[in-house]
């Protein structure tokens, strides 16, 4: 079988023009979810495409279910602020840990706050090319949902997808990886259920994968709470490219397998009587591929707790690099040099570096490798999707592009609606 890319073919037909409005999201997880809301109340018809069956990203279909920082789940500016009072009503926050959720409960709030504020939803919906012109304009996205190829019309457009699906799309460009050459490893989240002994469990049959004797032999394993008498297990996956069809379709079958060795060594060396519950639908990706912006956010303005003139954005978490090609609890630093001080992400971060009227929020905004590993968390990754979202809505409503929005104005509405950028 022939799997090169060796050929190029020429492929194009006509699409109908079906959507079109003031700014388009690509991809609702927090990032995403976070620019729409936010853009949304500041008037702007707002259209989000999502690809799979409900919002929140690798928070709910990747199967993350906590935030960090958990020390600053305040100041985070009022969409996030919503979504905590919302899931607090629910009481489906505070399982164990004050900032672990329950998952299909965010992807309610998520959507109904989406629906409130009147986002434009599009679910099952991809978004696979784009038209750009020769300035760097994107004037419509190509999406393919059930109803077939069709066109989205928007005057600003937010990369939110992770991967940098819509930039790559528009052959702006993108990093990836650091110095190894490798993403930020990817984790399987799954969970089980605590069992009596005497109920059947589910177990490994003999000659399936390869039992682990030891817990040194095992991949790094996180467990954490999920709600009573169950817990939620992270394993780790290493060497995996999220970019690459085939790499990331190797990455899923090696964590179905692994996830099974793991439970299988918990039930029968450790003894723990867990039934597995599930498993998340896809695949965790701490780092995909970031657009290159008109500023690249390095860990060394992280280390110095830098504010810019154009922070619009704060980060708080620890640099959080899981070393990229060693399946075992190991970091690209030294213990010691994890944490770091507040710091501020600037809006040219937020703003394509090769377009006119594309900006991004969340894991694929520019940085490098050691800065987003501490910046992708859900916390900051919400506050640069309001950030995204009020310049966007600016934009939109002034008849220019971001760069033609003070940073000031964006300063200014992130603090008055209850975002600390210090
Ligand atoms: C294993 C693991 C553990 C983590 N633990 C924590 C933690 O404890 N606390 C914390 O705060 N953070 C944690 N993180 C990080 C955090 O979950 C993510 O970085 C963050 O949620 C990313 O948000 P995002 O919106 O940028 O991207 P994503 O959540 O990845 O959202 C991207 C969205 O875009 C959609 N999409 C992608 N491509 C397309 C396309 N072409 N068309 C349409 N839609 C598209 C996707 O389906 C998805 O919904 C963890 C991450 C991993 C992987």
């Amino acid at each position: 079988m022939n799997t090169s890319c060796a050929e190029m073919i020429n492929w194009q037909r006509e699409v109908p023009m079906r959507y079109e409005a003031d700014i388009a999201v690509i991809g609702g997880g927090i990032a995403g979810v976070s620019a729409a809301c936010a853009a949304a109340k500041s008037g702007a018809e707002v259209i989000l495409v999502e690809r799979f069956a409900v919002t929140g990203g690798m928070l709910t279909t990747g199967g993350v279910a906590n935030f960090c920082d958990s020390d600053y789940l305040d100041g985070l500016g009022e969409v996030f602020d919503r979504i905590l009072a919302d899931l607090k009503e629910w009481n489906a926050i505070g399982y164990g840990k004050k900032s672990c959720f329950h998952y299909e409960i965010l992807a309610v709030v998520l959507q109904e706050l989406l629906l409130r504020r009147g986002v434009k939803l599009l679910l099952h919906t991809r978004l696979v090319d784009c038209v750009v012109d020769s300035s760097g304009r994107i004037t419509e996205g190509v999406l393919c949902g059930k109803s077939g190829p069709e066109a989205l019309r928007a005057k600003q457009f937010i990369d939110c997808t992770g991967e940098a699906d819509l930039a790559r799309a528009a052959g702006f460009e993108t990093i990836k990886g650091g110095s190894s050459g490798y993403q930020l490893p990817m984790s399987l989240m799954y969970f089980v259920r605590h069992v009596c002994s005497d109920e059947v469990e589910l177990h490994l049959p003999d000659g399936w994968f390869n039992p682990v004797e030891r817990k040194e032999k095992l991949p790094m394993t996180s467990i954490w709470p999920d709600g009573p008498g169950a817990n939620a297990l992270k394993v780790k996956i290493p060497m995996y490219d999220s970019t690459d069809t085939e790499s990331l379709t190797s990455a899923e079958i090696t964590a179905r397998r692994r996830m099974i060795e793991v439970l299988d060594y918990y039930q029968r060396v450790e003894g723990k009587s867990w039934h597995l519950d599930h498993c998340s639908p896809i695949i965790g990706i701490r780092e995909g591929c970031r657009i290159v912006g008109d500023y690249v956010l390095k860990v060394e303005d992280l280390r110095a707790g830098r504010v810019f003139e154009d922070g619009v954005a704060r980060g708080t978490y620890k640099l959080d690099g899981h070393k990229p090609d060693d399946e075992g609890r190991t970091y690209i630093l030294p213990k010691d040099k994890l944490k770091v001080p507040p710091y501020q992400i600037p809006l040219r971060s937020l703003i394509a570096k090769d377009g006119k009227n594309v900006m991004m929020a969340g894991r694929c905004f520019s940085a490098d490798q050691l800065a987003l590993s501490s910046a992708r968390v859900a916390t900051s990754g919400s506050m640069m999707g309001q950030a995204a979202g009020i310049t966007a809505a600016l934009s939109a409503k002034k008849g220019c592009d971001p760069r033609g929005i003070d940073p000031e104005d964006v300063k200014e509405i992130v603090t008055e609606r209850h975002g600390k950028l210090a």
